[in-house]
C-alpha cells in the first residue's frame, strides 16, 4: 500500500528468452550467452549437492548473491548457512571472494583484464534438521526435491526476470524425475533443461527418486496437461483410492469452471511422500507439496490436509499471476512486504478450502468442521488485543519461524484463518447485496482470472483490490478491510459465517477433524475447555491467557507427568476434565518446570468442549451453495 500504484514490472512474461539490456551498472554483458548451472546430485543420500557454474562477466568488480527472500516463504530463508566449499575461477586463475559485511548473502569478486565469464563452485550441505524446505527436508536416501534457489548465485543488479540461465542436472542411478520445466536433453542419468530466465527456474522445482509415480488428472475436455507425480518410498503410501484421484481430476475442473482461465501450459502437483512435515509451496505451473508418508493413502490425514493441493494450485491465480506489489520484487535480496498476505494468503486459504469441498477432496461437514477449529481458534486469541491481523500480516516473517508456546498471546499467521472468515463474509456480502446474482467466483473470474497463456504476473495494491471488487458489487470495500485489519476487538470475525446460516458453538463430542489432530499431530487440543493445548507427551504446547489453566500458572513449556494422582496420558487427560464436570474439587496436574515438580491445580468444571459449526434455521443456507460444485463430476 505504500508503494506507488504499478511499478515497472506491471506485466512481466518470462516464456520468450530476452537478452540482458545493460543499465549503468550491472556487470552482465548485454546479449551474454545464458549462465550455466550444474547441479550433481549423486550424493543426494548423504545430503549433498555439488554445483557448479559459469557466469558471464566483464573485468572488474562484481557482487554474486545468494538468494535470501525466498517467494512463497515470503522470508528471508535462503538456507546460506549451508553453503560450503565456494570457490571462483576466472580460466585456471582463482579469484578471491570477500563476503559484503552487512549483507551476508553477498560476495565481492574482482576478475582480472579479459575476463568473460566467472566458474563458481560450491557444495550445499545439507543436515538432519527436518524443518522448511531446507535440504536436509527435502532429500532422503531415494528421493529428492529440488528447489534451485538453493543451488544458484546470480549478479546483483538486473531483475531475475531478465537474468537467463540453462541448467543441468545429474541423478543417482535408476531415478526418475518429474518437473513443469522443459526438457533440452536427456543422456542417462543427465538431464540438460532449455535456457530459461532465473525467475523461471526458481519457480520450477524438481521431484526426482525411485520410486516416482505420475498420474495424470487431465480432465476431460480440457486442453493443458495436469500431473500429480508422486515420490514415495512404499508402495502402501502410493495405494491411493480411485475416488480421491477423481476428486483431483475435480479439482482441476472446479479451478477452470472459477477462473474461467489458466496462466500456464501445464500443471504438476509435485507430491512429497515423507518425513513429518506438512505444508506446500506455491508455483507458476507445478506446486511443492509435502506430507507424511501415507499423507494421501491414509484417511485422517486426507481430512487434515485435503485441502493442500488445492491451496498451492489456488496460488497459481492468486499470488503468482496477481501478486501484491510488496510480494513482487525484482530479485531474491530486495526484501518482501507482506501487508497483503491476507488476500495473497488469506483468499487462497478461502478458495482452497471451498475447492476441496467443491472437488469432493472434502465432504460439506468436514469444511464445516474445519471452519469451526479455525473459527474457535481465532475466537480465543487474546492476542487480539494488542496486535491486529494487518500487524500479523506485516510481520509474517517473524510469526512463520514462532513457537507454540504463548501463540494466543503473541497470534500467529492469522492471516490464513481469518482469511477464510473474511473472505467468506465478502462473498456472503455480494451474493446477499446482489440477491443471489453475483459472487466472489465474479470477482476471482475478473481479478485473477483474466486471458489464458504462458505464466505471467501483474502486481496489484489494495486501491487495485478494491476497485476489482467495486466493480462487481458497489460497496465500502476499503472501509471494511480497514475495520477488519486493524480491530482489536477480542472476538474474531464471525459475521460472514453466521449470515451464511451457521453458527459456532461448542459440545464435548469430539469432531472428527479434532480425532484426526490428537492422533496425527500427536495434540490434545484443551483450548475451550482448560484453556491449554498439550502435547500427547505430556508438554504443555500453549496456554490461553485468561482461561481456568492460565489462572492455575500452567506455563508452556511445563510437561505434565500426572492427572489426579494418575500417571499422564491423552485417555486420563480427557477422563479427568469430563469427570471434574461432577466433582468441586480442582483438577490436579503435577507438572515438570524445567527441574522442578510442582503441582497446579485448575479450576474447571464444564466438562470437555470441542468446536462445531449448527445450522441457524433462521437464516438461508448460504455456505452450502458456496460449496457446490460447479463443473460436472470427472
Ligand atoms: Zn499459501
Amino acid at each position: 500500500m505504500n508503494r506507488s500504484h504499478f511499478c515497472a514490472r506491471m506485466v512481466v512474461s518470462w516464456v520468450a528468452p530476452i537478452l540482458v539490456v545493460v543499465g549503468a551498472g550491472p556487470r552482465v554483458q548485454a546479449e551474454s550467452a545464458p549462465m550455466q548451472l550444474y547441479v550433481d546430485a549423486s550424493q543426494v543420500a548423504r545430503r549433498i549437492l555439488h554445483v557448479k557454474m559459469n557466469i558471464p562477466a566483464a573485468p572488474g568488480r562484481i557482487t554474486l548473491v545468494y538468494p535470501k527472500w525466498i517467494p512463497g516463504q515470503h522470508s528471508p530463508v535462503g538456507p546460506v548457512a549451508d553453503i560450503v566449499g565456494l570457490k571462483f575461477t576466472v580460466g585456471e586463475t582463482p579469484v578471491p571472494w570477500q563476503r559484503d559485511d552487512v549483507d551476508l548473502y553477498a560476495f565481492h569478486l574482482q576478475t582480472p583484464a579479459a575476463t568473460s565469464e566467472i566458474q563458481a563452485e560450491f557444495f550445499v550441505a545439507g543436515t538432519s534438521d527436518e524443518s522448511g524446505y531446507l535440504l536436509g527436508n527435502s532429500s532422503a536416501p531415494d528421493q529428492l526435491m529440488l528447489n534451485w534457489d538453493q543451488v544458484v548465485l546470480y549478479p546483483l543488479g538486473p531483475s531475475t526476470d531478465t537474468q537467463m540461465i540453462q541448467a543441468q542436472l545429474t541423478l543417482p542411478p535408476k531415478w526418475k524425475f518429474a518437473t513443469a520445466l522443459p526438457l533440452e536433453t536427456q543422456t542417462g542419468q543427465v538431464i540438460r533443461f532449455k535456457p530459461l530466465s532465473l525467475t523461471m527456474l526458481v519457480d520450477s522445482p524438481l521431484l526426482a527418486g525411485v520410486g516416482l509415480r505420475e498420474i495424470d488428472i487431465t480432465p476431460q475436455g480440457e486442453p493443458r496437461a495436469h500431473r500429480l507425480d508422486l515420490a514415495a518410498e512404499s508402495e502402501a503410501a502410493l495405494d491411493i483410492p480411485a475416488s480421491v484421484i477423481a476428486s483431483y481430476r475435480n479439482l482441476v475442473a472446479e479451478t477452470g469452471a472459477l477462473f474461467q482461465a489458466r496462466h500456464y501450459d501445464h500443471y504438476n502437483f509435485l507430491v512429497w511422500l515423507h518425513g513429518t512435515y506438512e505444508d506446500g509451496l506455491e508455483h507458476h505451473q507445478s506446486s511443492d507439496n509435502r506430507l507424511p508418508e501415507m499423507g494421501l493413502a491414509d484417511s485422517d490425514w486426507r481430512l487434515l490436509e485435503g485441502d493442500l493441493l488445492s491451496h498451492e494450485m489456488t496460488h497459481s491465480w492468486n499470488g503468482k499471476y496477481r501478486r501484491p506489489v510488496g510480494l513482487a520484487t525484482e530479485n531474491y535480496q530486495e526484501p518482501m512486504k507482506g501487508d497483503l498476505l491476507w488476500v495473497y494468503e488469506g483468499l487462497t486459504n478461502y478458495l482452497g478450502e471451498v475447492l476441496a469441498a467443491r472437488s469432493g477432496l472434502w465432504q460439506a461437514e468436514d469444511y464445516r468442521d474445519r471452519l469451526a477449529a479455525t473459527a474457535a481458534e481465532l475466537d480465543h486469541s487474546p492476542g487480539r488485543t494488542w496486535r491486529s491481523l494487518e500487524d500479523t500480516a506485516i510481520s509474517a516473517s517473524l510469526l512463520y519461524g514462532s513457537s507454540t508456546e504463548w501463540q494466543a498471546w503473541r497470534r500467529s499467521t492469522d492471516f490464513y484463518g481469518e482469511g477464510s472468515l473474511i473472505w467468506l463474509e465478502v462473498d456472503g456480502i455480494i451474493r446477499t447485496q446482489t440477491s443471489g446474482k453475483k459472487s466472489l467466483n465474479d470477482f476471482c473470474r475478473a481479478f485473477e482470472g483474466g486471458s489464458s497463456g504462458p505464466p505471467t504476473m501483474i502486481p496489484y495494491t489494495f486501491e487495485d483490490l478494491v476497485a476489482a471488487l467495486n466493480q462487481i458489487l458497489a460497496y465500502d470495500w476499503a472501509g471494511f478491510f480497514h475495520t477488519r485489519l486493524t480491530s482489536l476487538s477480542p472476538r474474531a470475525p464471525l459475521l460472514g459465517m453466521e449470515n451464511a446460516g451457521w453458527r459456532l458453538t461448542y459440545t464435548d463430542v469430539r469432531s472428527e477433524l479434532d480425532k484426526a489432530t490428537e492422533a496425527k499431530h500427536d495434540q490434545l487440543d484443551m483450548r475451550y475447555s482448560l484453556g491449554a493445548l498439550i502435547g500427547v507427551n505430556g508438554k504443555v504446547l500453549d496456554v490461553l491467557p485468561g482461561a481456568p489453566a492460565d489462572i492455575a500458572g500452567l506455563t508452556p513449556g511445563m510437561n505434565v507427568v500426572s492427572v489426579n494422582e494418575r500417571q499422564f496420558s491423552p485417555q486420563v487427560m480427557h477422563e479427568a476434565v469430563r469427570s471434574a464436570k461432577t466433582t468441586t474439587a480442582p483438577l490436579e496436574l503435577l507438572v515438570t518446570n524445567q527441574e522442578q515438580f510442582l503441582k497446579v491445580r485448575v479450576d474447571y468444571h464444564d466438562g470437555e468442549r470441542y468446536p462445531h459449526l449448527e445450522r441457524d434455521p433462521s437464516k438461508p443456507d448460504m455456505l452450502s451453495k458456496i460449496l457446490a460444485p460447479l463443473a460436472p463430476p470427472q
